[in-house]
């Protein structure tokens, strides 16, 4: 079998990446392990303009927003199902102090703060003793409802495999990769965490995130916020079920649910919800972290038929969408990609 690209993996990277090669009229063969504990499968979906304890507005979200909004809505079109849900973030502070943080932050974000929310409307739902603040707009992305979608598409097209690629019985020269007996172009590298022991990308620096979050269902709670204090409060696929999350651990050990994170998440919203609520399941991820902050995109600098779309960290949400399409323009096109991005600016630790 001959095609274009050959994929590995199809979480948010993978998938995006595939559907914008099959827009610009390139064959592809997308392989996916189906990792339960891939980053796409246990994100809660948020798109963040303004992150962080200190509120700081997410990396070039002037121009991903529009672009992932635009994006998502196409694929509701094409796939025919809902995947964006408008809503924003209802920030309780916890201190006096974090009130006058986002007092302050909302004067130089006028665009996606709002400090003078009329916080009193939720008394009936939460407890809290200083005000909440609005981050808008936040919509949420039903990723999984989108990669289940796309996965039948592919599978209707005969282009998806479920399967874990071999890096090893992968055989590269400078025009193609053969794997078992399918001939490709390109191989594009698109593993999530998994990329840390790619023999192509592995030198790269990526590091370990360990992501924890409940399922809970929470009847009663109004679904279009997302609310936050310490945990965030997220209206998850349907019914009355939500995330709450989530936690960084860049030291773990093992990818088990932790009993310190469920202790912490009881112990949290029984001093912050009003509301009764039922904990139905307890999932782990590991994001595609990495030192920079910044995606790795583009081909190998030694072997021009491998490639990577990675490295989304905590807001693959925002960024998969618009370097999925930059890198297919860079691919088909020859449009030169942004530097910052270009994973050739590791050149000299990749021709090591
Ligand atoms: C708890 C948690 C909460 C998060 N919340 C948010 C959020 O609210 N907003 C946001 O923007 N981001 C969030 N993220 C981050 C986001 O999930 C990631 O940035 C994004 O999903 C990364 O997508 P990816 O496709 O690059 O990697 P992944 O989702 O990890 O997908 C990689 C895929 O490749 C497959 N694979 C691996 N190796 C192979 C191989 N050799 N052959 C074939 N297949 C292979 C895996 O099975 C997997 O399906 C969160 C992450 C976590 C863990």
């Amino acid at each position: 079998m001959k095609v274009d690209y050959l994929i590995a993996g199809c979480g948010l990277s993978g998938a995006l990446l595939s559907r914008e090669l099959i827009k610009a009229g390139c064959s592809v063969l997308v392989f996916d392990a189906r990792a339960g504990n891939a980053a796409s499968r246990v994100a809660g979906g948020i798109i963040n303009p303004v992150t962080g304890k200190r509120l700081v507005r997410t990396w070039m979200i002037e121009e991903l927003l529009p672009f992932a909004i635009n994006c998502y809505k196409e694929l509701e079109d094409e796939l025919k199902i809902n995947l964006i849900k408008d809503c924003s973030i209802l920030d309780f502070y916890a201190t006096q102090d974090q009130r006058n943080l986002f007092i302050e932050k909302a004067f130089l974000e006028k665009d996606f703060l709002k400090s003078d929310t009329d916080a009193e409307s939720w008394e009936p739902y939460f407890r809290f003793y200083y005000g909440a603040g609005e981050i808008l707009p936040c919509p949420l992305i039903d990723i999984r409802a989108l990669l289940n979608e796309w996965q039948q598409q592919l599978t209707e097209l005969n282009c998806f495999v479920e399967e874990q690629i071999d890096p090893a019985l992968c055989k590269v020269n400078a025009d193609k990769v053969l794997y078992k007996n399918i001939e490709a172009a390109k191989i594009i590298w698109c593993e999530g965490a998994e990329a840390e022991i790619n023999p192509w990308f592995s030198m790269l620096p990526w590091s370990k995130d360990k992501g924890e979050a409940i399922i809970a269902s929470i009847p009663g709670l109004p679904r279009n916020y997302i609310y936050k204090q310490y945990l965030a409060i997220v209206p998850w696929q349907c019914d009355d079920l939500f995330w709450i999350g989530a936690t960084h651990d860049w030291k773990y050990t093992d990818l088990n649910p932790s009993r310190a994170f469920m202790e912490n998440v009881k112990m949290q919203l029984d001093l912050w919800l009003k509301l009764p609520y039922t904990i139905i399941d307890h999932i782990v991820g590991r994001r595609p972290a990495n030192l920079e902050r910044k995606p790795f995109v583009g081909l190998h600098p030694l072997y021009p038929s491998v490639g990577i779309l990675n490295g989304m960290g905590g807001k693959g949400v925002s960024m998969a969408p618009f370097f999925a399409s930059e890198f297919t323009k860079h691919l088909t096109q020859g449009k030169p990609l942004r530097p910052d991005v270009d994973v050739k600016r590791f050149s000299r630790i990749l021709s090591r």
